[in-house]
């Protein structure tokens, strides 16, 4: 892989164009790497990846903290986990994976839960010692107290689901911190489920396969997109270097499909995060690599503390200081980054508009999380990038808007 960094506009023009014949991939997050690595390898394509950031990696990007030597996940948390057999082989391809399974624990009313809800939940919510068939009976009399046929909004429900008392401890105000808005203010569609597990099974994640790469994301991405055929430009918006791609360039775009058309029918909406880092010097901060905040006097959701991603680096793991992260939920308007879709019926409508105008220019394919509006977790991103090449190798048009 050729990398270049082009940073001034003037230097952006410069950039020389790529030969005909070749594809550019906008963005080298999940789905654009391994979009580029696919047509690289399979096709023997020439590849140009333009990325806006000064790095690879999109949102699963990491960096080593130089002070401490801890990677961290620059956008949260980050855990690879699948249930998908192909990707999970395709991935190890890249990028060997450790044995680390994700749990994450709740601070809610000064006292601290796992998550999800298990029977140890519910066990310490209501200081009992049920089985898990009297666990059942006992959420289930309390759901059917409530009384709810229809649920009317986000709140009625999660109170259908898993009833008031752990509804309370457990959604209501972390909710109500990550939309900024009141439960019963939000649609109930938000939630199709919430998992409840009548037993003690406490891995976040229900998957068979999971860990983070060994040697970290930048290693993964290195070797997703360091092949023959591929260029790497950082620092590069497509928006400024499109016009100077010959015609007829297929183009994979991973990005907003409305900021591609200059947000012609309004902006699509998401809800923002902000990150406040800090260095503690201990050895230890909270235990574990996630602590959710149920409470609606803790302004954050949760804290992250990646040295607990990586028990097997002994020495960052036992240096006294440690790099945690406040994730603090946060209105969205364009410019700043995008972490969830606004996923009601007006925005879906919207995106199906642009949608429309991105079939109707040839060559052009929108992909990732972005340029499909949707939440994805990476091993979804790598599914749907492996699908995408699959049609692109074959000269498939894209499926229409489900
Ligand atoms: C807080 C948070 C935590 C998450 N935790 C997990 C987790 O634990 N496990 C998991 O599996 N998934 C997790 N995810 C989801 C994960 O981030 C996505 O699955 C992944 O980022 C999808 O990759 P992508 O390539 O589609 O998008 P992105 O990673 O967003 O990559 C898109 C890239 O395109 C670039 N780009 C956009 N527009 C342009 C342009 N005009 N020109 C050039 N470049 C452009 C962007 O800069 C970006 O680098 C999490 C997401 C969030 C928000």
């Amino acid at each position: 892989m050729k990398k270049t960094s082009t940073r001034s506009r003037a230097r952006r023009r410069a950039a020389p164009a790529p030969a005909p014949g070749t594809f550019c991939v906008v963005g080298a997050g999940v789905f654009g790497a391994v979009v580029a690595e696919r047509i690289a390898t399979k096709l023997g394509a020439k590849v140009l990846v333009l990325e806006k950031r000064k790095d690879a990696g999109g949102n699963s990007r990491s960096f080593f903290d130089p002070a401490t030597g801890i990677e961290c996940h620059e956008h949260g948390s980050h855990i690879f986990h699948t249930k998908d057999a192909a990707v999970w082989d395709y991935v190890r391809r890249f990028a060997a994976f450790t044995p680390y399974r994700h749990k994450v624990m709740l601070t809610s009313r000064g006292r601290v839960f796992g998550m999800p809800i298990n029977l140890k939940t519910i066990n310490d919510w209501y200081g009992a010692a049920w089985s898990p068939d009297e666990a059942r009976r006992r959420i289930a009399a309390e759901i059917a107290r409530e009384g709810i046929s229809e649920p009317a909004n986000l709140e009625e429900k999660a109170v259908s689901l898993v009833g008031r008392g752990l509804y309370e401890c457990a959604i209501r105000d972390y909710t109500a911190k990550q939309w900024g808005r009141d439960p019963r203010e939000l649609p109930e569609s938000i939630i199709r489920r919430l998992p409840v597990r009548y037993d003690y099974v406490s891995d976040y994640f229900d998957t068979p396969w999971q860990g983070v790469p060994a040697d970290g994301y930048g290693a993964l991405f290195r070797n997703l997109l360091d092949r023959p055929g591929i260029e790497l430009r950082t620092g590069v918006d497509f928006r400024d270097v499109r016009a100077s791609l010959p015609a007829g360039t297929p183009v994979v775009y991973t990005g907003m499909p409305d900021e591609l058309f200059d947000f012609r029918y309004g902006a699509l909406e998401w809800r923002s995060l902000r990150f406040e880092w800090e260095t503690v010097p201990v050895r230890d901060f909270q235990g574990t690599a996630v602590m959710n905040y149920g409470d609606a006097s803790v302004p954050y959701t949760r804290i992250h503390e990646f040295k607990h991603y990586n028990p097997e680096r002994a020495d960052a793991f036992a240096r006294p200081a440690t790099v945690i992260c406040r994730e603090y939920p946060a209105a969205w308007k364009p410019g700043a980054e995008a972490y969830y879709p606004v996923n009601d019926a007006a925005n879906q409508a919207r995106f199906a508009r642009y949608r429309a105008l991105a079939a109707a220019v040839p060559g052009l394919r929108l992909g990732g999380r972005l340029g499909s509006y949707a939440y994805w977790d990476m091993d979804r991103a790598v599914a749907e990038a492996l699908r995408l090449f699959d049609r692109l190798a074959r000269g498939e048009p894209d499926p229409p808007a489900p």
